[in-house]
């Protein structure tokens, strides 16, 4: 049986015998009585680490994007987004479901990033009719524009307008510790003027559980409310907080090998020809396909023991993560370009 080389995501990744070594070692209490040592400890690192105040771990990216908005905003406020963002697309509708938001999506620009004019121009003068504009949601590094990590300039630029407006920002950066590799500074100062970030350890950071939600610490006590109307408030959480220490501590610098091994991934697609993939600029690989069906190449990358995701109606997804090394994407080009030789209908 040949390995599998499983590329659909990042959060298929499985902690390494160190990260299990942490886990057993942690020390632990009941976290919804604030008794948890290193539920306490990691909270006051990513505070750090993010430049905020205070923070709450939570268990997914969901939950913690879900919570800022039910913290943000009051119900029938309005937020901003980006029309490919993950919010609006992957979160089952919550922000609207749950907090009772209007959701204004708003195009993304190729980068991941938006058009500071198509922003001005959706925030809405104060009017009987119309709901307030409260909230702007960004994303970086942004899984659907293909992992691209949105400068600093830029960040700057939509925040300093949301402020000028009223509005707060708040930073999905599932992945923003990729972002911060890939452009050579802190999280901290790609988050400096948002009002709140959120991150997940289970993705790039290789944990098995678990994102976390920095900002203000009244805004966090108030979030912690909310964690606890989800249900999200977990007893000895202390086991995936100590996955997540252990995380910051030894696989950040690490994410520089995984972006590599996707532009070298990249560039053996795009080599085979029947595939157009974008130039990474963290770990994720999109590819529209544009010869045969999408569904048929998945087909036969997985009978060859290469797992990708549809990604859109002819484009497929690949990420690179802590369980894929430079030899096996190497292998990976070599079973596609086997596959490749009779394209499939
Ligand atoms: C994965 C992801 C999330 C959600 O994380 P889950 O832990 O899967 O709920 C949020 N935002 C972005 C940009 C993501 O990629």
């Amino acid at each position: 049986m040949t390995r599998v080389i499983d590329l659909r995501s990042d959060t298929v990744s499985k902690p390494t015998e160190a990260m299990r070594r942490a886990i057993a070692a942690a020390e632990v209490g009941d976290d919804v009585f604030g008794d948890d040592p290193t539920v306490n400890r990691l909270e006051e690192m990513a505070a750090g680490l993010s430049g905020k105040e205070a923070a709450l771990f939570v268990a997914s990216g969901t939950m913690a994007n879900l919570v800022a908005v039910m913290t943000h905003v009051r119900p029938g406020e309005e937020i901003l987004l980006g029309d490919q963002s993950h919010i609006f697309n992957y979160e089952v509708a919550g922000a609207a479901r749950i907090a009772l938001a209007q959701p204004h999506a708003l195009r993304n620009l190729p980068g991941g990033g938006l058009d500071v004019a198509e922003v001005e121009a959706a925030i809405r003068p104060p009017n009987l009719h119309t709901p307030r504009t409260t909230l702007l949601c960004v994303e970086n590094t942004h899984n659907r524009c293909g992992g691209a990590a949105i400068p600093v300039s830029h960040m700057d630029e939509l925040t300093a307008l949301a402020h000028r407006n009223g509005l707060r920002v708040h930073l999905d950066g599932a992945r923003v510790f990729n972002a911060g590799v890939a452009l050579g500074v802190p999280v901290a100062r790609i988050a400096r003027d948002c009002d709140t970030v959120s991150f997940c350890f289970s993705k790039g950071l290789g944990c098995p559980v678990g994102s976390i939600l920095c900002g203000p610490a009244g805004f966090i006590a108030e979030a912690r409310r909310h964690r606890k109307l989800l249900g999200g408030g977990m007893r000895q959480a202390g086991f995936l907080a100590a996955a997540a220490i252990h995380a910051l501590e030894h696989n950040i610098e690490r994410l520089a090998g995984d972006h590599a091994n996707a532009r070298r991934l990249a560039e053996g697609l795009r080599a085979l020809g029947p595939f157009a993939p974008n130039t990474p600029e963290t770990n994720i690989v999109v590819a529209d396909v544009l010869e045969g069906s999408l569904e048929g190449w998945l087909k036969s990358f997985r009978e060859a023991g290469v797992l990708a995701v549809a990604f859109g109606p002819q484009r497929l997804r690949m990420v690179t993560h802590i369980n894929i090394t430079a030899g096996d994407v190497e292998e990976a080009l070599r079973r596609i370009e086997r596959v490749a030789a009779a394209i499939p209908a």
